[in-house]
Formats: C-alpha cells, structure tokens, sequence
C-alpha cells in the first residue's frame, strides 16, 4: 500500500465530496469512506447494515470494535494494490487513532490532513444537503459528537508530527488544490489519463 492519510474534519466540511474528486484525479488515490461502507451495508441489508443503521439514523457512532474491524478488513484488502487510501470518516475517537496505527505499524500512516470549516457554515451545509440522517437535531448530536470524541485527534496527529490543517471554505475548485498541494508533500500524486 501507498500509505494511509487520515482526512479530518466535522461533518459537513466537504471530507467526501474532496476525496472522490482527489480519487478520481489522481491514480493511485483511492476514497475509503466508512460513512459509504456502512450506509451501503444498509442498502444491502448485510448483518452489519442492520446493526449500525440505527445508530447511524440517530447520529450516534458505531462501536469502535465493530468500525476497527471493517476498517483493518479494508485496509488489508488494498495492501497489496499500492495504492494511497483517503481514510474519511475513520479515527473518530481515540480508540480508533490507536487501532489506525496499530493497522499502519509498518510506517504505512503518512499524516492526517483537517479539513477546516466552522460549526455555523457545516451546520447550513449539512440542513442544505438533506441526507437522511441530516435533520436539525441528528445534525446537532453528531457535532457535539465530533467536538467531544473526534477533535482531541488533532491533537492526536499533531502531537506526532502527523497533521496538517486545510482551509475547507471558498469554491470546491480551491479547497481541492489546497488539499491536492498538501496530500502532494506527504505522497507521489499523478494525474489519471
Ligand atoms: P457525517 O460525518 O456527516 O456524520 P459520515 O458519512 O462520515 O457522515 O458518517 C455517517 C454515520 O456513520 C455517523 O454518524 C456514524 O453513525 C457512522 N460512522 C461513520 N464512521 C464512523 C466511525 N469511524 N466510528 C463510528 N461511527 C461511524
């Protein structure tokens, strides 16, 4: 594998929407979304659909064993391809953090990048998108969430010489250059034919 970055950032920041167009950009990059994996697995009605679709719809997260395991399943399956995984949505919380390095003890965690947009502008963002989970009060439990559990990894990946921070606001054209420039100075990028 090409190397693991963590991609942070509040719900709403633009996480997914910036890493399917870096994916699709750049050979090489490959989008892993665990907020997709497991809102797929609903679609799909799989035993792991049926168990995190509730949570989900609440905006409460998914037991860390459960998201270490269907993590380190994907991250393995990709070993070999040589590819740069865009981790989005995964470590959440603490436990996440230390099982991601655990999974990337090889040196395969190259840094983390944080996607940088304030709490009001995600908040008419995510009311603006309407996905199923985005109602006012889902919206507001999963960023009480993310400042309770999720922005102490910042710290996290800072602490280890690992983060950079990214202006997530102005015209998706603008964020994806600053993302590419930084994604750019920790792994080879090359344009897809
Ligand atoms: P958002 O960041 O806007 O909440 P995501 O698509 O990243 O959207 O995640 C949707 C939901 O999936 C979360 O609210 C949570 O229930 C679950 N989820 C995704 N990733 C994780 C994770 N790493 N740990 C726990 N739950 C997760």
């Amino acid at each position: 594998m090409g190397g693991v970055i963590a991609v942070l950032g509040r719900q709403g920041a633009g996480k997914g929407t910036q890493c399917a167009m870096l994916a699709e950009r750049f050979d090489t990059v490959v989008h892993v979304s665990t907020g997709d994996m497991l809102r797929d697995a609903a679609a799909l009605d799989t035993p792991l659909g049926r168990r995190a679709g509730a949570i989900m719809a609440a905006g409460e997260l998914v037991p860390d064993d459960v998201m270490c395991d269907v993590v380190a399943e994907r991250l393995a399956a990709l070993e070999d391809s040589g590819a740069t995984v865009l981790l989005d949505g995964f470590p959440r919380t603490p436990a996440q953090a230390e099982a991601l390095a655990g999974m990337t003890a090889s040196g395969g965690l190259r840094g983390a990048v944080l996607l940088e947009v304030c709490v009001a502008e995600v908040s008419e963002r995510m009311l603006a998108r309407g996905r199923g989970d985005d109602t006012a009060a889902g919206i507001a439990r999963r960023l009480e969430l993310y400042e309770a559990q999720t922005a102490p990894l910042v710290e996290w990946f800072a602490d280890r010489g690992l983060l950079q921070t990214v202006d997530g606001t102005g015209e998706p054209a603008e964020v994806f250059d600053r993302l590419a420039a930084a994604i750019g100075g920790l792994v080879p990028l090359r344009l897809s034919r």
